[in-house]
């Protein structure tokens, strides 16, 4: 299929956002305390095409933290640095079936991660950084986020403080896969700068265009700029299908049937590969930790323009 005009995104974009924007289902994470007070109404949509071209409905100027979304990003700086293959072999690819923060999971396996977008393997992904230093490893992060939004992103003070002051289970994460050496440096300090990426506030636009510049292949539709490697893309893409919303992957990859990563801050990006990126952001999130307006209206974007991977298109 073609990628639809300007137009019918805008359309459908703002036909997504009035037919869920009064939904009142799901619930603010609370687990990390600062989440709880992020106002539940707030609702953007976005769409940012492969040519740059951006469509905004609702608040999408609000920044809020981008939480596991920031995964993404974290598995394509490894492989930009690292190539893919340190991916497969030390965290793994395998979908969990289990909950984003689930211990049983690496204790099930062979003491790998599984895959970079459950907790254990962000933890492992983010230790697989060549770095010296914390600030170093912090900074590349910071850097490659930065290109692919296109513009200077911060951590939310009030989000890393209230998660680092509570986010043991995490830490205990770490502690599990280092003893048993699936982890690549110092467990606490990884921890740490794991929590810092989930911090990072970003808006939906600028959510958007991160996806977008994996929705054009590597490069930032908006700046120009290459951020990765257009063969590690697809790399990317499959465990998003794979695993972008956890235990809920497989409602997902039947009812939208497009790539895309969820975070407990209320984010949802979504790729349409060669096309487009979506991006839902509302902080009431269901079971699984996903934000429920935001799966809403990508679903009836994706739905109604015919944008499923798997489908014949529209
Ligand atoms: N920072 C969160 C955690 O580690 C991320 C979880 C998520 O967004 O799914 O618990």
């Amino acid at each position: 299929g073609e990628l639809p005009s300007v137009e019918a995104l805008e359309k459908v974009a703002k036909a997504a956002h009035a037919k869920f924007k009064d939904d009142q289902g799901g619930k603010n994470a609370d687990y990390i305390p600062a989440l709880a007070e992020v106002p539940s109404e707030l609702f953007g949509v976005v769409i940012v095409t492969k040519n740059g071209d951006v469509i905004k409905v609702g608040d999408v100027d609000t920044s809020f933290s981008i939480q596991s979304c920031s995964k993404v990003f974290t598995m394509s700086l490894v492989m930009q640095e690292s190539g893919e293959q340190v991916i497969y072999d030390k965290v793994n690819v395998e979908p969990t079936g289990e909950a984003f923060n689930s211990i049983q999971a690496i204790e099930e396996g062979d003491g790998r991660a599984d895959n970079p977008f459950v907790n254990a393997g962000a933890i492992a992904t983010v230790s697989l950084i060549k770095a010296k230093t914390a600030e170093e490893r912090w900074d590349k992060i910071i850097k490659i986020y930065e290109k692919f939004a296109g513009s200077k992103l911060e951590v939310l003070a009030d989000i890393y403080k209230s998660e680092a002051e509570t986010n043991f289970r995490n830490r205990g994460i770490a502690a599990v896969l280092y003893n048993s050496n699936n982890l690549f440096a110092e467990p606490l300090m990884v921890t740490d700068v794991y929590t810092k990426q989930c911090s990072v506030g970003v808006n939906a636009e600028q959510l958007a265009v991160m996806g977008g510049t994996l929705a054009n292949n590597g490069v930032n539709p908006v700046t120009k700029e290459k951020v990765i490697d257009a063969k590690y893309v697809p790399k990317v893409l499959a465990v998003m299908m794979m695993n972008g919303f956890y235990d809920g992957s497989g409602r997902w990859a039947w009812n939208a049937g497009v790539p895309a990563k969820t975070g407990v801050g209320g984010g949802v990006v979504a790729v349409v590969p060669n096309k487009l990126a979506i991006v839902g952001f509302a902080p009431p999130l269901d079971e699984q930790g996903n934000s429920v307006r935001a799966q809403k209206a990508i679903e009836y974007i994706v739905d109604t323009l015919g944008l499923s991977v798997f489908g014949p298109g529209k």
